[in-house]
């Protein structure tokens, strides 16, 4: 199947599940996930009017994306970031989707401050208690770093992300991502001034899931590339 067919179906499921929750195609953002996938691969992708993508370790975006990178293409980080690797990876990318602290959100700041631009971000939040995975813990711990991130210059949030329990059935995983909508409608509450818009939940196994609890983004790197080959 080639990356354009894969990426059709992708699109009518993700406008089935949009429609069963009451929204439409438009109301949700694909993002090609392209770690361990050739800058050839993506530009494939991209031919076919996919714009944008997430790459998880700061090394692959160098490598991939520092010499070029076509006209109208975005890159988010969405792997878990070290603060010395900030200052690296504030040039490459059009967002960071997985700021699981304060201190590196307070990174980011001073980066983009220095360098003068602004970084939309993501908080990522751990919503299956699964240890391996990065995101803050605890709804208190999370609005008591946004009380500080609120007030940061450099930064611009844009809302929450989470990666559903890679374990589990059908209800574990729903209800990972509704208690992430509920979280999004928390901090709505919490801090009006906020924006809190995007919701990225979702990969290539439980992509309509997350639809259906509410995602505006979801993240596909299997179903659209084909399998990952690590070396
Ligand atoms: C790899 C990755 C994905 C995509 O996973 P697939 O199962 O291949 O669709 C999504 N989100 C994050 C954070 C990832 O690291």
């Amino acid at each position: 199947m080639t990356v354009h067919t894969r990426l059709e179906r992708i699109l009518m499921e993700m406008e089935k599940a949009a429609m069963e929750s009451g929204r439409r195609l438009a109301d949700v953002k694909l993002m090609a996930v392209s770690k361990t996938h050739s800058y050839e691969e993506i530009l494939e992708l991209f031919a076919c009017s996919q714009m944008l993508f997430g790459e998880n370790r700061v090394q692959e975006v160098e490598e991939k994306f520092s010499l070029s990178r076509p006209e109208g293409m975005r890159l988010h980080l969405i792997g878990h970031l070290q603060s010395n690797k900030v200052k690296k990876i504030v040039p490459l990318v059009d967002g960071i989707d997985s700021v699981d602290s304060l201190k590196l959100a307070k990174r980011i700041s001073s980066a983009c401050l220095e360098m003068d631009t602004l970084m939309p971000i993501l908080l990522q939040y751990n919503t299956s208690e699964e240890a391996s995975k990065s995101g803050f813990e605890r709804e208190d711990e999370l609005f008591r770093a946004l009380d500080e991130m609120a007030t940061l210059q450099g930064i611009r949030i844009g809302g929450l992300m989470t990666i559903g329990p890679l374990s589990g059935g059908e209800k574990e995983i729903r209800s990972a991502f509704a208690l992430l909508r509920r979280l999004q409608q928390q901090c709505i509450v919490r801090y009006p001034h906020l924006d809190f818009s995007t919701l990225s939940m979702g990969m290539s196994s439980d992509f309509p899931l997350a639809i259906r609890e509410g995602a505006t983004m979801v993240r596909v790197g299997t179903a659209l590339f084909g399998e990952r080959q690590y070396r």
